[in-house]
């Protein structure tokens, strides 16, 4: 393929601009991206990737879907924006009435923000201010389980995995909550009492000083790419009942479809008090969150001083995020998602396989449209995602892991070369 030249500025992005988790004095390389279409990402010298990552979980849809397009371009066209505080929109109302329709029945009070981070300090937020409303003002701590990650902001950092998270940078700055185990049973196993002791103890000890337990259902991401039992979940739920703790489900990787289920909960059966969704709420077109509550926590928090939930973003409810987030839930309606992500869960089983044979692979593990290669020893990231991006492929490995959620319309034969990619480079590594 002959290679275009293009005018993008590449020093000045080098130079000026941060990009996630990276130096802006040594950066890593950056690949420029001129336009992204169905499953495919095209680089400003012509290159074209299959995109194995949704641009983190988000776009499920693919790029430049025309239906979603056109619920931007329509909503453009009568507004963009406008403040949420003494105003409300149809593009919010029909959004809110989509959302909780999907949910269990009992999460109705929705409040719409501008990213994941803040979602889950929203949600950890309405915990504090339920108790406070309760007047139980020791419940001030949260408590979660290890290898989790909830995002980059203060709080949602504190729940975050304290080893692979930011703890030690952010010694004495970030609020100290308390960490079980990471669930250990397997996906399809039981839960034991032993799986659950540390968990447990924590509870038995603390309670009284514990607002919500939060947590990723099923799969736990960024913090290690690990899928767990539901059955944890059910049990969680009966100890946050019998302990008086909410109960906090982070969604905002796994909502919409990712595991195979609409929402990861619905592997469990269990509801949570409050909920986070993001990332694919928009199909990945825009950024917005919801937090979701239920009525017996917004009554209490209404109910007591200042009878208010104090939180108010600028951008709240952006209507044009929230248009794109009506379509996208419709789209998602509109055909089998579910036969599509059982597809892929077959595809990427079968073309990660080889994986299992190379000696510097530890794990190699599917669940719905998510397949991880789990290796013994860190990548090297700037080599691997060179040799990806050199084998046609949009993956980006963290840690010890390489790992793959492409958009639900990937056709077979990208899925194909998809997992390919990945086996070559990982054949390279051993
Ligand atoms: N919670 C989970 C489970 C996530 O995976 C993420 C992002 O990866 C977040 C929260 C934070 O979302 P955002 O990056 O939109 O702030």
């Amino acid at each position: 393929m002959t290679l275009q030249t293009s005018t993008f500025d590449s020093d000045f992005d080098r130079h000026h601009i941060w990009h996630p988790y990276t130096s802006v004095t040594d950066p890593l390389p950056v690949y420029p991206v001129r336009r992204a279409y169905e499953v495919f990402l095209e680089l400003e010298d012509g290159r074209r990737l299959i995109d194995g990552m949704s641009s983190w979980w988000s776009a499920i849809h693919g790029y430049n879907h025309p239906v979603l397009n056109d619920a931007v371009v329509t909503q453009l066209q009568r507004m963009s924006h406008v403040m949420f505080g003494g105003l409300t929109h149809e593009p919010a109302v029909t959004l809110a009435k989509k959302l909780t329709g999907l949910l269990p029945s009992s999460l109705q009070k929705v409040f719409f923000s501008d990213s994941g981070s803040v979602a889950v300090e929203v949600a950890i937020k309405m915990a504090f201010q339920y108790w406070s409303a309760l007047a139980e003002s020791g419940k001030n701590r949260l408590l979660t389980v290890r290898s989790g990650y909830h995002g980059d902001t203060f709080t949602a950092m504190s729940v975050s995995d304290p080893e692979t998270g930011m703890h030690t940078l952010f010694k004495g700055v970030i609020a100290e909550q308390l960490f079980a185990d990471a669930p250990a049973c397997r996906f399809h196993e039981p839960c034991s009492d032993e799986d659950m002791a540390s968990l447990t103890r924590l509870l038995e000890r603390h309670h009284t000083e514990i607002a919500a337990v939060i947590i990723e259902p099923v799969v736990q991401g960024a913090g290690g790419m690990r899928f767990y039992s539901p059955h944890y979940l059910v049990r969680l739920r009966a100890l946050c009942d019998h302990y008086d703790v909410l109960l906090i489900f982070d969604e905002i990787a796994t909502g919409f479809g990712r595991t195979g289920k609409l929402f990861a909960l619905e592997h469990a059966g269990v509801v949570p008090d409050i909920i986070c969704v993001g990332k694919a709420l928009t199909g990945g077109y825009m950024t917005l969150a919801a937090t979701v509550t239920t009525e017996r926590v917004s009554e209490a928090i209404c109910s007591g001083s200042p009878g208010l939930f104090m939180h108010g973003p600028t951008f709240m409810a952006n209507p044009l995020a929230c248009a794109v987030a009506s379509a996208s839930i419709t789209l998602l309606g509109s055909y089998d998602w579910q036969a599509a992500v059982t597809r892929l869960e077959a595809g990427l089983r079968e073309g990660l396989e080889p994986c299992r044979t190379y000696s510097s692979v530890a794990d190699v593990r599917v669940l719905g449209a998510i397949g991880v290669v789990e290796l013994h020893r860190p990548v090297e990231m700037r080599v691997v995602q060179q040799q990806l991006v050199d084998r046609g492929v949009w993956v980006r490995p963290f840690g010890r892991l390489i790992y793959l959620m492409p958009p639900f319309i990937i056709p077979q034969a990208e899925l194909s070369l998809l997992c390919k990619a990945v086996c070559d480079v990982v054949e390279a590594i051993a």
